[in-house]
């Protein structure tokens, strides 16, 4: 029984290693065509989705925009994203919780990089195993919603460690559910400290700006 704990460590090291040495590579990539890409974590209904699209109707008219959307089986998201006026290609993860970035390298092949300014990557609605493989992107999302209830920073403690920048999302919603939006940026303040912080609500769009100054300081809208 051991033995076999042991065996399965190694190819779970393995494994991170591959991604790890390919992500530098996908780094790489986007530095040589100029290209400003954002992995997006966050559970099944935090509003990955929503997010984008916000973000997209603000920067569509100047930018050349392109998501990724990870998703185990449909393609809802990437309607929703090619609606508001990205270049979207969605990738189908079946049984697979999180994405990769074997997939991501070889997604990257069919898109002509030269044309693009900014990239997202919707990860797999999951708040779990995405930390673990980063995919060479600038910087790392976690979107959380106040309707996840008052724990889930605290217990999910990784996923946010591996955050450059977290959107608490709905907070226009916290007088229904009863969780404030501060009492989670304090726990994310005590988890990762170095992640910045931003209180968002996509459907009012309140915090949209902020956020995009943060991720596109150079860019003017
Ligand atoms: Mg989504
Ligand atoms: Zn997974």
């Amino acid at each position: 029984m051991e033995e076999q704990y042991e065996k399965e460590i190694v190819i779970e090291t393995d494994f991170l290693k591959k991604n790890e040495q390919c992500a530098n590579d996908i780094e790489n990539l986007f530095k040589a065509n100029q290209i400003n890409a954002y992995d997006i974590m966050g559970s099944i209904g935090a509003g990955k989705t929503s997010l984008i699209i916000e973000l997209v109707k603000k920067l569509k008219d100047k930018h050349n925009i392109y998501a990724i959307a990870g998703d185990l089986t449909t393609d809802i998201d990437a309607e929703r994203i090619k609606e508001a006026g990205a270049d979207v290609k969605q990738i189908n993860t079946g049984k697979e919780c999180h994405l990769d970035t074997t997939t991501i390298k070889n997604t990257l092949q069919d898109i002509n990089l030269k044309e693009i300014d900014i990239l997202f990557v919707e990860n797999v609605g999951n708040l779990i195993c995405p930390a673990d493989y980063r995919l060479g992107t600038k910087k790392r999302i976690v979107v959380i919603a106040i309707t996840e209830g008052p724990y889930m920073v605290l217990k999910h403690p990784y996923t946010f460690l591996s955050a450059d920048i977290v959107v608490i999302n709905k907070i226009d919603l916290s007088p229904y559910v009863g969780v404030e939006p501060d009492d989670l940026e304090k726990d994310l303040h005590k988890v990762n400290p170095k992640a910045t912080v931003f209180q968002c609500s996509c459907r009012n769009r309140e915090g949209i700006d902020a956020l995009l100054k943060e991720l596109l300081p150079e860019f003017r809208y």
